[in-house]
C-alpha cells in the first residue's frame, strides 16, 4: 500500500485585518474593521479583527451596524494590492519547507510536506514552524489542519484548527468514523444551507450518515429526492464525507488570472429588458462556446457582467459562478448566463455586455476532482471584481479572443448577429 501523503490547509485568520493591524501597530489593541467606503456608512465590513468580532460585529454587514456596536471601531479602507502582496509573502514562506504550495483562495494555502519530514520534523513541528514563521514575518496568525488529503486538510483547518487554543489540528484517515462522521451534516465541506436541510430530510443527520450509505444508494436516493440525475453531486459529497481526495499540491497552477475565452458587444443603444439583453447573451453564448469548441476545451466558470453608457456615472456589474459540470455546450453556457445575469443586475440601462469562460479543461478528460471545479481564487477574484467595477473592465481584456475596436464598432450596428 502507498504511503499516505502529508498535507496542510494554512487559513489567515481576519487576513485583510490582521494585515493592517500588523503594519500600524498603534492599531493592536483597538478593534478594527476593514470596510468598502469608510467615508459612507453604508458601506461593507470586509474583515472584521477578532477584537471587533467580540463586539459582535460580523463580515458582511453594513458599516453603521458595526458602528453601532462599537463606536470607537476603527475603520480602514481595503488595500486590495497590499494584501495580494502579503499573500504572495506567505506563499514564500510555506515554499522554505515544501516546493508543493498551492495557494487556493487569497487567504488560504495547501502545502504537501510529505518529502520535507526529514528535514523539518514531524507534521506538527512543521506545522508550528510555519505557524510562528508567517507570524514573525507578516503579524498574521495561521491556523492550519494537517491531514494525508486536501479536502481533509481543509475539513480539520475549518471544523477544528480554527476552534481549538493552538490553532492546528491532525485529522487520520483512522479519525475519520469517531471525529468527522459524529458532526452534523451542515459541517460537511461543501455542504451549504439548502443542502443540508435536503440531506437532513433524506434522514442523513450526520455526515457518517451519507459516509456509510453505499456510493450507487447515495446517486439513486438523490436522483429520487431532486427528479434528476444527480451522480456527479452525489459522488462528490460522498467523497468528501469519505476523505477520498488523491489531487494533488499543484504548486505549477499558481496563477492570478485563469485563462478565459470571452466576448463583449457593444449595443447600438441601451437596452432596457430582460428580453433584449437575453438575446445578447445568447449571441455571446454562441461566440464563446464556439471558440471554445474549436480548442477543444470546456470552461467551469461562466462570467457575465454588463455597463451603462456613461463613463461618468459607470454602472453595471461582473460576477462569475462555477457550473456544476465544464461545459462548452451553448444552451448551458446560455442558461448558467441567464441566471447569473438575473441575480445580479439592477435594472439600470445597459450599452455594453460581456461573457467568457474561464477555468478551460481539456474536453475529453473532464474527471471528478474535488478543489479543480471551484475556482481557485475565487475571493481574490471578488476582491478584483470590486475594483474592476469601481476603475474600470480590465476582466475582458484578460480573454485570449477580445474583440477589437473594429469588432466592436462592426458589432454595434447588429443585435444578435442580425442588423437592426
Ligand atoms: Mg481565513
Amino acid at each position: 500500500m502507498k504511503k499516505d501523503r502529508i498535507i496542510m490547509l494554512s487559513d489567515c485568520q481576519s487576513f485583510y485585518a490582521s494585515v493592517e493591524k500588523a503594519s500600524s501597530p498603534h492599531y493592536s489593541n483597538k478593534p478594527l474593521v476593514v470596510a468598502g467606503d469608510p467615508a459612507r456608512r453604508s458601506g461593507i465590513v470586509l474583515a472584521a479583527c477578532p477584537l471587533a468580532k467580540t463586539y459582535g460585529i460580523t463580515t458582511a454587514e453594513t458599516l453603521r451596524e458595526a458602528l453601532a456596536k462599537c463606536p470607537e471601531l476603527i475603520v480602514v479602507r481595503p488595500r486590495m494590492q497590499h494584501y495580494i502582496d502579503v499573500s504572495a509573502q506567505i506563499t514564500d514562506i510555506l515554499r522554505k519547507f515544501s516546493d508543493l504550495v498551492e495557494p487556493y483562495s487569497i487567504d488560504e494555502q495547501f502545502i504537501d510536506v510529505t518529502g520535507s519530514l526529514s528535514l523539518f520534523g514531524s507534521p506538527r513541528q512543521i506545522a508550528a514552524a510555519i505557524q510562528d514563521q508567517i507570524r514573525r514575518d507578516t503579524g498574521v496568525y495561521v491556523r492550519v489542519g494537517i491531514s494525508y488529503s486536501k479536502v481533509t486538510a481543509k475539513m480539520a483547518c475549518d471544523l477544528w484548527a480554527k476552534k481549538n487554543e493552538e490553532g492546528l489540528f491532525t485529522l487520520t484517515r483512522e479519525q475519520l468514523p469517531t471525529l468527522l462522521w459524529q458532526l452534523p451534516i451542515s459541517q460537511l465541506f461543501m455542504v451549504g444551507r439548502r443542502m443540508s436541510a435536503h440531506f437532513q430530510s433524506m434522514g442523513l443527520v450526520t455526515i457518517g450518515h451519507l459516509a456509510q450509505l453505499p456510493l450507487a444508494e447515495l446517486k439513486w436516493r438523490m436522483r429520487e429526492k431532486f427528479h434528476k440525475n444527480c451522480d456527479v453531486d452525489a459522488e462528490l459529497y460522498w467523497r468528501i464525507a469519505n476523505g477520498v481526495d488523491d489531487s494533488p499540491v499543484n504548486s505549477a497552477t499558481y496563477e492570478v488570472a485563469p485563462k478565459s475565452v470571452g466576448h463583449q458587444m457593444t449595443l447600438p443603444r441601451d437596452y432596457y429588458t430582460l428580453k433584449d439583453i437575453k438575446t445578447v447573451l445568447l449571441e455571446l453564448a454562441e461566440l464563446v462556446c464556439r471558440r471554445c469548441r474549436k480548442l477543444k476545451v470546456n470552461g467551469a466558470v461562466v462570467s457575465v457582467g454588463c455597463q451603462g453608457a456613461s463613463f461618468d456615472a459607470p454602472t453595471g456589474f461582473s460576477r462569475q459562478s462555477t457550473m456544476s459540470d465544464p461545459a462548452n455546450a451553448t444552451n448551458l453556457v446560455y442558461e448558467s448566463a441567464v441566471a447569473l445575469f438575473v441575480l445580479h443586475w439592477d435594472g439600470q440601462p445597459v450599452r455594453r455586455v460581456h461573457l467568457s469562460l474561464s477555468s478551460l479543461s481539456d474536453e475529453s478528460q473532464y474527471q471528478l476532482t474535488l478543489f479543480e471545479s471551484r475556482p481557485r481564487y475565487r475571493a481574490l477574484e471578488q476582491a478584483t471584481d470590486d475594483l474592476k467595477n469601481k476603475y474600470g473592465d480590465t476582466i475582458i481584456g484578460r480573454a485570449v479572443s477580445f474583440t477589437d475596436a473594429g469588432q466592436i464598432k462592426d458589432r454595434a450596428g447588429k443585435i444578435g448577429g442580425h442588423y437592426k
